[in-house]
């Protein structure tokens, strides 16, 4: 309710203070922006008649105006201010400065969203030579109000005048000593008191000023200390991490001072409606009888539970509140139930009670846990507090991560040596090897281990099959060890740079340690972690919420969610995880197999067309029956599969004695071997003879591919009488042309199988757009491919001219310095990258309405790439198999915000 002279002057100036409490409400609104978070939440507590002691909020664009204006305040703030004082003097019956009975006021921060500890809190202050006495006549508690005193002093002088806080600090040791006492709960109120002169001496000799009396003074100065704080180099670093704009200020929140530590029926404490690590429907808190709060925090006293169910599962002997203070605890949970209800969200509360009266003095929706939110989201909508869309809403995609993987369990010590890239989550032990053949020797023994190199290729794929996790020095996001242990779901910590590797001596050297092989390590690929020994780790748990959320975001989404998975085994986990196709089959990953290298191999030495054929024919019945069990495994959904894409060379030998291997098992010479790598040798074979381009020049190995796949299908129609659906791609498509070349082999071939086996099935055959030309002339690329697959790893390497592989050694640079806000590799750059797609997707749906477009690069298990899929209204996208989920509950969310 506005006076006259209220109203009048908000319609002639920007209201710059809020009031709250004592039935009183100036109209904030709960307005997060206009008041912070926790101005926004005490109106709104005492707007709904909530126990809240009173007070006012300067708003947050009073710090953006103070910080425009060069630190000074506009003229009209002073009565503001002292309105607001004199509504908190109206509801308490005290007066500020009174020397018999004085309102003390805490002056706290509160930003739009919560910024623990970086700003500045005063408590306690109205405190001087002359109140003091008034207060401790008024509570009866000398002691008290000694206390208090001495308290705001020491806050004041750190948080306002920023005093050395250490003096104070070691005043009171002194003062401790001198008694023999050890706890401050010792002191008497005549020790307080003789402190209280030390400290203002301390006062006048750090300040050359004696510490300020008065009141007023104490107040604008714990204001602008609290702007000032937004400035704080702690907070700027803060913002920076946590993306929080510079500009948007923080509030000021002044409101009369409550007691915890007024005796035996007063207390402080905090609370979660429900248990913020479980989720489960129970409060969960801690509180402290004759404290204040930050005694709580300090962790000077420990803590009590609050509720009897906690105490008595803890064994603790110490009474809950539930059973010290029954009728306050009931009040208490009465609150937690109206506030549920009002913010619809589990809410952490800070409260206190003085002298057996109940008063709140925060609320805000509560931190949790993954499995947490995905249990309080699910009860939430089953008790009707929100629906199951806001359900869906509330649970961070990224977070199911937690959910789906091992983690390390958070009570175990852990011993970090480095940290590299978080690659692909999870957490793994085992003992150190350096190369994929002994990785795999000793899984076949039994023993867990963690394959270390320098960089994976896809010769080490059996070894990364086998061990529990990969640790690699070099390599970004989507280097080969990254995407790969993905797909497989084994964690891996990639780019570790402070790893030193000798292979031949078989040893790590880690920031001045060495560790050899068989030396236990554990990775945790979801924070980039290396840790020296075991570290035990806690399984997932895909408990029924899981399950039940996941089916409320699938109402919702547009998005189909394919997966990018090559064996039987992915096919399947991407299966049960939801996907509903394949969206990449990277079929080079199947040549490594060991029953096929040497074939492979074969082929690529061999100096004839002829000479290659004869190696493809022995691959053939291998790509065949690899097809087969996919489509069994997939049957009813799309299969995409990709021809060959890596260029030939990386299936040869590197070292000198497994060229001697390779040359014996291939029957060739060591020379010979030797002389077509070198020929095979590229300066840059990401760029190199790859892709359709190995399809131009060997179109037997496209054919062969191509036969392999529609004979399996056969197979599969005439054994399931279900044909499958194989959706044929061409990787690194620059032109049209190519595109039509290598769509002429496939069709041919399909025409030679129907015609042989009397059946045919329907196909598809399309290109990946991964090359900026490719986009730009999508048009034209789409009179000839029936499908686009948005290949945005190398769309993203091509178009900023970033090696994918070489990116981890200094994009971390990049995303500190702003130059990108996240790992372009990791998050689509929209502006850029983003730009091609959707020029791509409008340039191809015009030449062919309706084409079936999709993603499949590592961008397709990213929350905010999926956001940017569907607003450029792709069909579908395609992620590695563990991060089906993820991607579903993103695609629900961003269909959801896309509605709004
Ligand atoms: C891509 O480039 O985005 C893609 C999916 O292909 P690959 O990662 O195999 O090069
Ligand atoms: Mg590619």
């Amino acid at each position: 309710m506005l006076t006259m002279e209220e109203a009048s002057m908000s319609t002639t100036a920007t209201r710059y203070v809020y009031r709250f409490g004592g039935g009183v409400d100036d109209g904030g609104k709960g307005d997060k922006n206009l008041l912070g978070g926790k101005g926004a939440n005490l109106d709104g507590m005492a707007a709904i008649g909530l126990p809240v002691p009173p007070g006012f909020t300067i708003t947050t664009e009073m710090c953006t105006r103070y910080y425009t204006d060069g630190g000074v305040y506009p003229e009209s703030l002073k009565a503001e201010v002292a309105n607001g004082i004199a509504h908190i003097e109206g509801v308490t019956g005290k007066k500020f400065g009174d020397k018999a009975d004085p309102l003390l006021v805490s002056v706290r921060s509160g930003a739009r969203i919560s910024m623990p500890g970086m700003m500045d809190t005063v408590l306690n202050l109205g405190l001087n030579d002359e109140t003091v006495i008034g207060l401790a006549a008024a509570s009866g508690d000398e002691r008290f109000a000694w206390d208090s005193y001495r308290r705001f002093i020491q806050m004041y002088s750190d948080v306002v005048l920023e005093l050395d806080h250490g003096a104070f600090e070691e005043a009171l040791e002194i003062a401790k000593e001198d008694q023999g006492y050890t706890l401050d709960t010792e002191m008497t109120a005549a020790d307080w008191k003789a402190l209280v002169t030390e400290y203002k001496g301390l006062v006048s000799k750090l300040w050359n000023k004696p510490f300020p009396q008065d009141v007023n003074d104490q107040l604008w100065g714990a204001i602008s200390a609290v702007f000032g704080s937004w400035q704080a180099d702690r907070a700027k670093v803060y913002r920076r991490l946590n993306s929080i704009p510079h500009d948007w200020g923080t509030a000021v929140n002044v409101q009369a001072m409550v007691f915890g530590n007024m005796g035996d029926t007063s207390a402080t404490g905090v609370a979660f409606t429900r248990d913020p690590a479980t989720g489960e429907n129970a409060y969960y808190g801690e509180y402290l009888i004759n404290a204040q709060g930050e005694d709580v925090v300090a962790g000077i006293r420990t803590p009590q539970y609050l509720t009897r169910a906690a105490r008595e599962r803890a064994g603790a002997k110490p009474l809950s509140m539930e059973e010290a203070m029954p009728e306050t605890y009931a009040e208490l949970a009465r609150v937690f139930q109206i506030l549920e209800t009002h913010y619809r969200d589990m809410q952490d509360i800070e409260f206190t009670v003085q002298q057996g009266k109940l008063w709140m003095l925060q609320t805000r929706s509560g931190k949790r846990t993954a499995k947490a939110a995905l249990k309080i989201a699910v009860d939430m909508a089953n008790e009707g507090l929100i629906t199951e869309e806001e359900a869906v809403a509330r649970v961070d995609p990224a977070a199911l991560d937690q959910l789906l993987h091992p983690t390390l369990d958070p009570k175990a010590p852990r011993d970090v040596l480095t940290k590299g890239l978080p690659a692909s989550p999870g957490a793994a032990s085992g003992a150190i090897v350096f190369d994929a053949d002994t990785a795999e020797r000793r899984n076949e023994l039994g023993d867990s281990v963690i394959l270390v190199r320098v960089e994976t290729s896809p010769e080490d794929i059996h070894g990364m099959h086998a061990a529990k996790g990969i640790l690699t020095a070099r390599g970004g996001m989507t280097s080969h060890a990254a995407v790969v242990a993905r797909g497989m779901g084994r964690p891996c910590v990639s780019g570790a740079g402070s790893l030193s590797i000798d292979n031949a001596a078989k040893t790590l050297r880690i920031e001045g340690r060495t560790l050899k092989e068989g030396d236990i390590l554990t990775i945790d690929g979801s924070t980039g972690e290396v840790m020296a020994g075991e570290v035990p780790t806690v399984q997932p748990e895909l408990a029924g919420d899981f399950g039940i959320l996941m089916a409320w975001a699938d109402k919702v989404r547009r998005l189909k969610v394919r997966a990018n998975a090559e064996t039987p085994l992915d096919c399947q986990t991407a299966r049960d995880f939801g996907a509903e196709g394949v969206g990449l089959c990277r079929t080079e990953h199947m040549f490594f197999d060991a029953a096929r290298i040497t074939a492979v191999r074969e082929m690529i030495l061999a100096d004839s067309e002829k000479g290659r054929r004869v190696a493809l024919d022995k691959l053939l019945p291998e790509q065949r029956d690899d097809f087969a069990q996919i489509f069994m495994v997939m049957a009813g959904l799309p299969v995409t599969i990709r021809l060959l894409d890596p260029p030939l060379h990386e299936f040869l030998p590197h070292g000198e004695a497994e060229f001697e291997e390779v040359a014996r098992a291939a029957g060739v010479g060591v020379e010979a071997l030797k002389r077509r790598a070198a020929e095979l040798h590229e300066f840059n074979p990401m760029l190199g003879h790859r892709g359709c381009r190995l399809g131009v020049t060997y179109p037997e190995i496209y054919e062969m591919q191509a036969r392999a796949i529609f004979e399996a299908a056969l197979i599969i129609k005439q054994r399931s009488g279900e044909a499958p659906i194989p959706e044929i791609m061409i990787p690194l498509v620059a032109t049209k042309k190519e595109l039509e070349l290598m769509k002429a082999i496939v069709d041919s071939v399909a025409k030679q199988v129907f015609e042989e086996q009397g059946a045919s099935v329907d196909y598809l055959v399309g290109t990946m757009i991964e090359l900026p030309r490719a986009a730009l002339k999508a048009g034209e690329i789409a009179e000839v491919g029936e499908f686009f697959s948005f290949g945005t790893n190398d769309l993203t390497q091509t178009t900023i001219g970033i090696s994918r592989d070489d990116a981890g050694r200094f994009l971390t640079q990049y995303v500190d310095k702003g130059i990108f806000a996240r790992d372009p590799f990791v998050s689509i750059d929209v502006e850029g990258v983003g730009e091609l797609i959707e020029l791509a997707a409008e340039r191809g749906r015009a030449t062919r309405s309706g084409i079936k477009l999709g993603i499949c690069g590592e961008h397709g298990g990213d929350p905010a790439s999926i956001a940017f899929c569907e607003k450029t209204g792709l069909d579908y996208v395609s992620a590695s198999p563990y991060r089906v989920p993820i991607a579903r509950l993103a695609a629900a969310q961003a269909a959801l915000a896309n509605r709004k």
